[in-house]
């Protein structure tokens, strides 16, 4: 399983940021998961649910935002969304150019915590 480390890694953020504001309790944290991630919200909170177990951050809910995917054309530098569920070969729409790079799209990010 691929997915563990990087809830770990987002659960590690969380707690150094709890520890270094003194924070009591986090009651919910708000994440960026790219819209390429194959990680359903339901395990991301299962397996932040494991992590948590025991710490300050025990019960958080996840409040999980979709990062659109956003790629950049690497021939004319045009940037576009891409509907991934088109399933469909990405043509950039400008130049018809099949090579990119990813502007967005595949992060893993923490936004902001709720604490008391
Ligand atoms: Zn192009």
């Amino acid at each position: 399983m691929h997915e563990l480390p990087i809830v770990k890694s987002m659960f590690d953020i969380c707690m150094r940021h709890a520890t270094a504001n003194s924070v009591k309790k986090i009651i919910a944290v708000n994440l960026k998961v790219g819209e390429v991630s194959d990680l359903q919200d339901e395990w991301i909170q299962r397996y932040f649910d494991f992590l948590a177990r025991g710490t300050i951050v025990e019960g958080a809910r996840l409040k999980i935002e979709r990062v659109p995917l956003v790629v950049r054309c690497q021939k004319c530098s045009e940037s576009f969304a891409v509907d991934i569920r088109q399933g469909k070969t990405v043509e950039c729409p400008k130049c018809q150019a099949t090579e990119f790079a990813y502007v967005s799209g595949r992060e893993y990010t923490v936004d902001s915590l709720e604490v008391v």
